[in-house]
């Protein structure tokens, strides 16, 4: 194995090694194709030869084959005492959409039910572990049947969020009874940056119609999920999973309730399922390639990752990966996984942000169809990568 010289001779500042880049760029999409036609220098190790490299932006974040986002409707008790430790545990992040105008009371009337709820504090601390906290709107109003109350649902809701939880910069939400209305979408599109609906399984046409989703959803305002019911068997996720894993795409289940047999009646959500049953459910998302995130993180992803535009420079042995996104990144600041593809002669052997010279972390996915397959990920927002390579003698 050969260190191969740079130009300057050796590996210098990223910031010195980009100026000499410039003018190189040439404006690239998906697959890069270019070639650095080297010769010996004198006296040196032979150069790089002409090579074929593609990068693109991962589907998912660490390159995982599908993604999941598990989401809490209503924000009742349970899903704060019982749920949210069980995910934590288990190093999983979910999405709880809130009732906001019923948390300073501790309690929703649902019908003849009455709910208690987690309040404003226990949505902090959930956020503070690295959930999201997102909307249900004011007072769970079906927005399908009432579509002059959605702009009230929707704006004050978001603005109660923005209140309680004032880092969080990009909100998202989930309809109650999992519908809307053409209108209510419009209003969201202004206000939010997706939106949960429901009826994985239903027809289209049918009012809580939400399809199957792809690795890039159609409708960012009707994305389609599975609601968790305690009718359900127990086994009637995993075919859903297994179809939406086989096409590489984004599975939203939707619980409400789950008991753990001691808590309190009155703190238990909808629907409840058994902990014991939960648990099952989880086992079976993390034996699986899926890479388990927060809704509004996965929006981010998609909606970045189908942004990004890129250009490739090369010289000698260095690459420079410039990336770019027309995203405002105070909202979309989500980092992306950027795959590098490398002929077989090269490993990478340093990569670093321009500007701060800050190195960062890379790795080689096992690939039986490409061997030099390298995973890296990228800051939100954009920026420069320059990627030493090492040829394999
Ligand atoms: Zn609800």
């Amino acid at each position: 194995m050969n260190i191969i010289r740079l130009s300057s001779g050796s590996w210098t500042s990223p910031r010195r090694v980009f100026s000499c880049l410039k003018g190189l760029f040439a404006l690239i999409s998906c697959t890069l194709l270019f070639s650095c036609a080297g010769s010996p220098e004198p006296g040196g190790e032979a150069m790089i030869q002409p090579q074929e490299i593609r990068v693109y932006p991962a589907n998912w974040y660490g390159d995982h084959a599908a993604a999941c986002s598990i989401t809490f409707d209503d924000g009742t008790l349970d899903q704060y005492a019982v749920a949210a430790p069980e995910l934590d545990v288990r190093g999983i992040r979910g999405t709880f959409f809130v009732i906001t105008g019923y948390m300073d009371q501790g309690a929703w009337q649902d019908g003849s039910y009455i709910r208690r709820l987690f309040d404003w504090d226990q949505a902090r601390d959930l956020a503070w572990r690295g959930h999201e906290v997102a909307s249900h709107t004011v007072n769970h109003v079906d927005l399908a049947a009432n579509p002059d109350e959605a702009a009230k649902q929707l704006s004050q809701s978001r603005e109660m969020l923005r209140d309680q939880l004032p880092w969080v910069c990009g909100l998202s939400l989930g309809w109650p009874y999992w519908r809307s209305s053409d209108q209510a979408v419009a209003l969201a599109g202004d206000l939010y940056i997706a939106a949960r609906a429901g009826g994985i399984q239903a027809e289209q046409g049918d009012w809580f119609y939400g399809g199957v989703n792809g690795y890039s959803p159609r409708d960012f305002f009707r994305i389609g999920a599975r609601g968790i019911l305690s009718s359900d068997k127990k086994d009637d996720l995993f075919p859903i999973l297994e179809e939406v894993y086989s096409n590489g795409g984004w599975l939203v289940p939707n619980f409400h309730g789950v008991d753990d047999g001691r808590i309190a009646r009155d703190a238990v959500g909808w629907e409840a399922i058994s902990l014991q049953d939960f648990r099952r459910i989880l086992d079976t998302l993390q034996e699986h390639d899926i890479w388990i995130a927060p809704f509004g993180t996965v929006a981010r992803y998609i909606l970045q990752r189908d942004a990004l535009e890129m250009e490739l420079a090369s010289d000698s042995n260095l690459i420079t990966v410039r990336y770019s996104s027309p995203l405002d990144p105070a909202v979309f600041d989500q980092e992306l996984t950027l795959v590098l593809e490398l002929s077989e002669q090269f490993r990478i052997g340093q990569v670093y942000e321009s500007g701060s010279g800050k190195p960062r972390a890379f790795t080689r996915r096992p690939d039986e169809a490409v061997r030099n397959r390298y995973l890296i990920n990228a800051p939100p927002g954009d920026g420069d990568l320059h990627i030493s390579l090492i040829a394999y003698r």
